[in-house]
């Protein structure tokens, strides 16, 4: 006997949405998470144009637009030479391209959009799956009392995040450290120079990952720093000492001279879609960051996050009305994610791998700056929607321009390094 049709472990933004959409549809959820509302997640909270289309769909943007936050118009991109890219979206319609959020804000009202649809049970740790005959068929856990409870459903959703003990306790967690990337981030109030744009800055010794300044309003900024997780061993990383060493000796300090750091250095994993991970199964399904979707080259996950709990609310329901719970069944939610994000990971997974050369990426960050059209480009790489970064063009005389520059710069350093 099943006490709910559907169970979604963890609230977040892949949670709230899959459970809100179920909800919508009449089907009996309940979503569980661990911790209590509001609270905070370890993030860059950048709401990128990824998202859009869902949070409309959530009827939530109003709720944001009340609460702290930055509406931000393009962005500040440098290279490991320090080359800066400012492209500011000239256009009406381009602008609102990126929310910066608090978490603590964000996710919460997202979690209470949710809470109108489902049942909800906050405080509530899931340590295991109940599986019968090869299927999942509930979860197994405590509350704050420390109590062991089990609830019981035809489906369950994984939508616990980066640590997944649903994809962990499927054997489905695995975290390949050359594609995946790791992250630490903090708060300062009164960092100079910021404007109604998002930073990314690729530091020599972190590409192809960055350093970030989002403005998040109220004169607060969100600043970090992300690079592949296999980097932090190769080039003996310590993100939170790298962090303040950017900040109070690179060429940013003067920025920082007259910041406050408001709250402690934090750190996560962020599994992308460059590892592809079995997202379903008999009885189960994963979304968000439980499932590695987050873009690997710009760390940017809310949105596919957003976009998988809609994608597997729609065939849950399917599958609620065929009766059948299989994999046979729960395969189309994999489908729908290859096809929507597939072609994205694959560039921006390409992206990753050109910016580990900084010269090479310095050399494309260059030429980007030397000429508008290419300017473009550049603005639709870095995540206004997903179709613009899978369907990015890349022109051949652009290649040969980049590979100009570069062979000039490696001659250079040769030259000086003699
Ligand atoms: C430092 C950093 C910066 C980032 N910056 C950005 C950015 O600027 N823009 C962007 O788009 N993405 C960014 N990301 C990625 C983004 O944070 C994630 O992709 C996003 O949070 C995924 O949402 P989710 O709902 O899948 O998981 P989460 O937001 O992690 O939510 C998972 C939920 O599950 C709950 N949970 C976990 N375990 C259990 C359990 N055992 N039982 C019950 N509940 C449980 C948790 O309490 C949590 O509420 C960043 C990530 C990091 C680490």
């Amino acid at each position: 006997m099943q006490d709910y049709e559907v169970i979604v472990v963890g609230g977040g933004p892949a949670g709230s949405s899959c459970a809100t959409f179920l909800g919508r549809k009449g089907v009996k959820t309940l979503l569980v998470d661990k911790a209590s509302f509001p609270r905070d997640k370890t993030c860059g909270d950048g709401i990128t144009g990824k998202s859009y289309g869902v949070l409309e769909e959530l009827g939530v943007e109003d709720e944001i637009i009340k609460n702290q936050h930055m509406e931000t118009f393009g962005l500040v991109t440098s290279s490991p030479s320090g080359v800066s890219l400012n492209t500011r979206s000239e256009r009406e319609a381009d602008k609102k391209k990126v929310y910066v959020c608090k978490r603590q804000i964000f996710d919460n009202i997202l979690f209470q959009e949710a809470k109108k649809k489902a049942d909800i049970i906050e405080n509530f740790s899931v340590g295991d799956l109940i599986i019968e005959n090869g299927a999942v068929a509930g979860i197994k856990g405590a509350g704050k009392d420390g109590k062991e409870k089990e609830f019981r459903a035809k489906i369950v959703v994984g939508a616990d995040g980066a640590n997944s003990i649903v994809a962990r306790k499927l054997g489905l967690n695995d975290f390949q450290t050359d594609r995946s990337l790791v992250a630490v981030r903090t708060y300062y109030e009164n960092v100079g120079e910021t404007q109604d744009l998002i930073e990314f800055h690729f530091l020599e010794d972190l590409t192809p990952g960055y350093f970030w300044i989002f403005p998040a309003g109220d004169n607060v900024s969100n600043v970090g720093i992300a690079v592949v997780a296999g980097d932090v061993p190769k080039r003996k990383l310590n993100l939170k000492n790298k962090l303040e060493e950017i900040v109070k000796n690179s060429r940013f300090a003067p920025r920082f001279t007259n910041a406050k750091q408001i709250s402690e250095v934090k750190g996560w994993n962020l599994p992308t879609g460059a590892q592809k991970r079995k997202r379903a199964g008999d009885g189960f399904i994963l979304v968000g960051d439980a499932a590695s979707l987050i873009d690997p080259f710009t760390g940017e996950g809310i949105g596919n996050a957003l976009v998988s709990g809609k994608m597997a609310a729609e065939v849950i329901a399917d599958s609620l009305g065929s009766n059948d719970f299989s994999y046979n069944v729960l395969k189309r939610y994999e489908s729908m994610i290859d096809e929507r994000m597939g072609k994205e990971f694959k560039t921006s997974y390409k992206f990753q791998k050109f910016g580990r050369n900084a010269i090479m990426f310095s050399a494309l960050v260059e030429e980007l700056n030397s000429d508008k059209k290419s300017m473009k480009i550049a603005a639709s790489s870095f995540g206004d929607d997903s179709t613009a970064t899978a369907n990015l063009k890349i022109p051949l005389s652009l290649y040969v321009k980049v590979l100009i520059r570069y062979i000039k710069s490696y001659i250079k350093m040769k030259m000086r390094n003699r």
